[in-house]
């Protein structure tokens, strides 16, 4: 049996069956994809429009995939037709050209905004009082093909637990908050995509419903 497909089999006898994982399979062979596949997972996230739109004709149609990485608008075009939910969704800008796109492919695209969470600066993301302001500004409401379904986050990269408990804690409040004021009535906005390999355990704990994972299946990468 493929390293894989034994991996990802072992890993979701750990988790809760509620909780969606997305196979991260960024830099990963389409090979190796579709024997995680063809065991019977479906559900794989990239975090390159590039390397998504090469990959995705060698491999069957119904893969759900999930953008996790920042994107810039004008590669937007490339991933509407099909994409199944993006998480990193970091500007207005952004959520708006996804909006229109879903629009000209009469879909609606399934969004998450990205929350910056981590100390590290190079993380993409909305600060939480960006997010505020775009709910404030009371818009959205107009956005019918992009479907805001939750928070995603990115820990910040240590072995500090408490830290990284700490920041994936507040996100989830803030999601309830959210959730309370804005989506109390919505059954779409139920989504906190919050967990990579190093720190699921601590994500799961902390509420997570979407997790990320790579290496823990595929292996480290190069
Ligand atoms: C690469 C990546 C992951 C998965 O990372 P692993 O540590 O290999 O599990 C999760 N989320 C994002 C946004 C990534 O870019």
């Amino acid at each position: 049996m493929n390293y894989a497909v034994s991996h990802i089999r072992d890993f979701l006898l750990t988790i809760p069956k509620s909780v969606t994982l997305v196979a991260v399979s960024k830099t990963i062979p389409v090979e190796i994809i579709r024997e995680v596949y063809n065991a019977g997972h479906k559900i794989f996230g990239e975090n390159k429009v590039q390397e998504l739109i090469i990959k995705k004709p060698y491999l069957p149609d119904d893969i759900k995939w999930h953008m996790i990485g920042h994107m810039q608008s004008n590669k937007v075009k490339f991933i509407a037709p099909f994409i199944n939910m993006i998480h990193s969704v970091d500007s207005a800008k952004l959520l708006g050209v996804i909006n229109n796109e879903g629009l000209k492919n009469n879909r609606i695209i399934n969004c998450l905004l990205q929350v910056h969470i981590a100390e590290e600066e190079t993380k993409y993301g909305f600060s939480y009082d960006e997010v505020q302001q775009l709910f404030n500004k009371n818009d959205n409401a107009s956005l019918n093909n992009a479907r805001i379904c939750g928070l995603m986050g990115m820990a910040t990269f240590t072995d500090n637990k408490d830290q990284v408990r700490k920041e994936f804690k507040k996100l989830a409040e803030f999601f309830h908050l959210l959730k309370h004021s804005y989506f109390s009535t919505s059954e779409y906005f139920r989504e906190l995509s919050m967990g990579m390999s190093g720190d699921y355990k601590i994500a799961l704990e902390e509420g997570a419903t979407i997790i990320r994972i790579g290496s823990v299946i595929f292996g480290k990468r190069d």
